[in-house]
């Protein structure tokens, strides 16, 4: 009977891997091809923010080298590739949620290992402006969070930061705007926290200045160390 309802489930709701969206045999999974595709990061990366860079004896990339960067140290799991960006599109914009699990477990197997090792308090994820929530029902960082705390056994902590301002894109900015956008984008909702390591999570890490700001309120508020994860990094050198 199970497997009946199942059927007729799998008829209205098929599984498809997120990538190309082909039916799949098994729920829950992406194709071994579509996977082979992707451009995981390898040891050759910024010591900062984690971005693979092409000279090894560059220690960090070009944007750490000359930016402010009061995090420690980034994971991104791949480089922002066209086989993913259209899959991150869907997962934000498109209602594909449950894409949360797919997306976390990528991040687990380029990761995880370096994640588990940081001995992090909580996973923080980077919040949405309150209008943007509305709108979409979800914040996609959220839910990534979820999923890797299953994985990691480290709690989620979105009730820290306050995305209050919808902040205009940064690549439309000069270096001085940026900085303005930046410190009026997040606050803290909390006065004080007794945490000395915290990961924050997001979907997509591109200037850096959205860890950029989250990580500066996380050290106002008494947390030492701050690290980061997202599903991609711009390539970039
Ligand atoms: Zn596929
Ligand atoms: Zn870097």
């Amino acid at each position: 009977m199970r497997n009946r309802v199942n059927q007729a489930l799998k008829l209205i709701y098929p599984d498809a891997c997120p990538l190309c969206e082909e039916l799949m045999a098994e729920p829950g999974r992406a194709c071994k091809e579509c996977i082979a595709k992707l451009c995981f990061v390898g040891e050759v990366s910024c010591a900062r923010c984690g971005k693979p860079i092409e000279d090894e004896e560059q220690e960090y990339c070009n944007d750490c080298g000359s930016l402010t960067r009061s995090f420690i140290r980034g994971y991104p799991a791949m480089e922002y590739t066209d086989e993913i960006r259209s899959c991150l599109m869907r997962f934000k914009y498109g209602s594909k949620k449950g894409y949360a699990g797919f997306l976390a477990s990528m991040i687990i197997k380029s990761q995880g290992t370096k994640l588990l090792a940081l001995g992090a308090d909580a996973l923080v994820p980077v919040p949405v402006h309150r209008t943007r929530l509305k709108e979409r029902g979800y914040n996609q960082a959220k839910l990534l969070a979820d999923e890797l705390s299953g994985y990691l056994g480290i709690p989620v902590r979105d009730d820290i930061l306050l995305r209050q301002h919808k902040t205009l894109p940064q690549k439309e900015l000069n270096n001085i705007e940026r900085e303005k956008n930046l410190k009026k984008a997040f606050i803290s909702r909390v006065n004080k926290v007794e945490y000395k390591r915290v990961i924050l999570v997001d979907d997509i890490y591109t200037t850096g200045a959205t860890i950029e700001g989250c990580t500066r309120v996380l050290h106002s508020i008494g947390i030492p160390e701050v690290f980061y994860t997202s599903v991609c990094i711009g390539k970039g050198y």
